[in-house]
């Protein structure tokens, strides 16, 4: 079974780029192989929903400018193809005055950035929008929004199929082995070759990654986000999206509070170190993903940086009144009788060598390879984006030929 390009991994980000992929270059002769028997089976449909708008990113960044232009291509997407969403704006809430200046520069981010209508808010005027919120001061983000994103990723799989693109579920890449003109890639479905590769794969990102022949650098670190729900009568205290300020020196928001389109409030996640990538249990242990933790150096080094901030996550994992207090800080209403525990994912952080947890996005093109190989929140949102970037990284490093067509099918637009 040849093709002319593989994609590996059927979750938003491998979904997007295969559509770009088939929108641009209608005869190509594409294969998207996923794991699990379904498609979006892990990250995709294990977060919180949320449209992000763009502002917490540094300006000039590939997040912040995938995800301001991502968001944009994400809502015509929902237009386009029916899929329930929500601009309903969040608020970012300030509850004492060391956080005034973090808040300040994420609106200085947002404006530079080129999020638009942002406002600061007073305690009246958060009391307003969240009238069960309380703070000093709040930052108003009104085009952040609601979607669920297993149902984008569906209907980006329809589009694939569409266009003429195959998908595989149910097929492991297992090995990847480089011959002339062609990789050679083993599946536990069976055996493919095609002349270039790209590989989306999520969690298991830096095995792909080296099973290709790219770098060994950076190691995925998985992080349990866990939630509760707000029960149904409780569900009053929040209207949208209570978040607090974050930690600038973590990628990760704080535990928040988040309508999902359904109508159900959850709170959460917080950010564990998970002992297996795929685990969406506490007790989930993997020997394999823990052996490949521990023998990182840059694992030990971030674990050195930042024992105490996990020390607190752990508690605060362990212990629902600790998980309560964290957001009492934002909704002094909410008692631990209101919330129920629902379920969580897990990011794929990767983390380098020196123990940094890797900020940006990560994509490298090789000659015959594009490796995916660090697409954290806020990539759902930024997912067509991506796909757009990883089309153009594809076109010049794969040389492929330029679009036939002068009017390019929108990736956007059904057909
Ligand atoms: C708790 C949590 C909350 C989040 N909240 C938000 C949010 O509100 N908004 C937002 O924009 N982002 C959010 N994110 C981030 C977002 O969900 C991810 O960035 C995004 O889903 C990444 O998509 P992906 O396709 O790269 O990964 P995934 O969805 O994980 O897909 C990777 C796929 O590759 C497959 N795969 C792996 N290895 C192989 C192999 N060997 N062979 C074949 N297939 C393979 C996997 O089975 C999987 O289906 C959140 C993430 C989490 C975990």
């Amino acid at each position: 079974m040849t093709y002319d390009l593989v994609v590996v991994g059927g979750g938003i980000v491998g979904l997007a780029t295969a559509m770009e992929l088939l929108g641009r270059w209608p005869p190509l002769r594409l294969l998207l192989l996923e794991k699990e028997p379904q498609l979006a089976s892990h990250q995709t449909s294990h977060n919180s929903g949320v449209l992000h708008s763009g502002i917490y990113y540094r300006p000039g960044s590939l997040k912040a400018r995938t995800c301001v232009a991502g968001a944009k291509l994400m809502v015509e997407f929902c237009r386009a193809h029916g899929i329930p969403h929500e601009l309903c704006g969040k608020v970012i809430v300030a509850t004492d005055e060391a956080e005034l200046p973090r808040l300040r520069s994420l609106l200085e981010r947002g404006i530079a950035n080129g999020v638009a209508g942002l406002s600061m808010l007073g305690p009246e005027g958060l009391r307003e929008l969240e009238p069960h919120a309380r703070g000093i001061a709040a930052l108003h983000v009104p085009g952040a929004g609601l979607v669920n994103y297993r149902a984008v990723a569906e209907a980006m799989a329809e589009l694939v199929r569409r266009r003429g693109g195959q998908i595989h579920t149910g097929a492991r890449v297992t090995r990847l082995a480089r011959q002339p003109g062609a990789w050679r890639i083993e599946t536990t479905a069976g055996e493919m070759a095609a002349p270039h590769l790209i590989h989306c794969a999520g969690l298991q990102a830096d095995r792909l990654t080296v099973m290709a022949g790219g770098p060994r650098d950076v190691r995925i670190i998985p992080f349990r986000g866990e939630y509760f729900e707000l029960i149904p009568s409780r569900r009053g205290l929040v209207r949208n999206m209570i978040y607090p300020v974050p930690d600038p020196a973590l990628p990760f928001l704080g535990v928040h509070f988040t309508r999902a389109i359904d109508g159900s409030i959850h709170a959460g996640p917080n950010a564990v170190l998970a002992l297996k990538r795929e685990g969406y249990r506490k007790q989930d242990i993997s020997a394999a993903d823990l052996g490949s933790l521990l023998t990182h150096p840059g694992f030990w080094r971030m674990t050195r940086r930042f024992w105490r901030t996990g020390m607190a996550e752990l508690h605060r994992s362990l212990s629902k009144p600790a998980f309560v207090r964290s957001l009492q800080r934002l909704v002094p209403e909410v008692r631990a009788e209101d919330l129920v525990p629902a379920p969580g994912g897990v990011r794929a952080q990767a983390v380098n060598l020196e123990g940094a947890l890797v900020d940006d996005f990560d994509l490298l093109a090789g000659q015959d390879a594009i490796h995916v190989r660090n697409v954290p929140s806020p990539a759902a949102t930024a997912s067509i984006r991506i796909g757009q970037m990883i089309a153009d990284l594809a076109g010049s490093a794969f040389a492929l030929a330029p679009p036939a067509l002068a009017e390019l099918p929108s990736a956007t637009h059904a057909q």
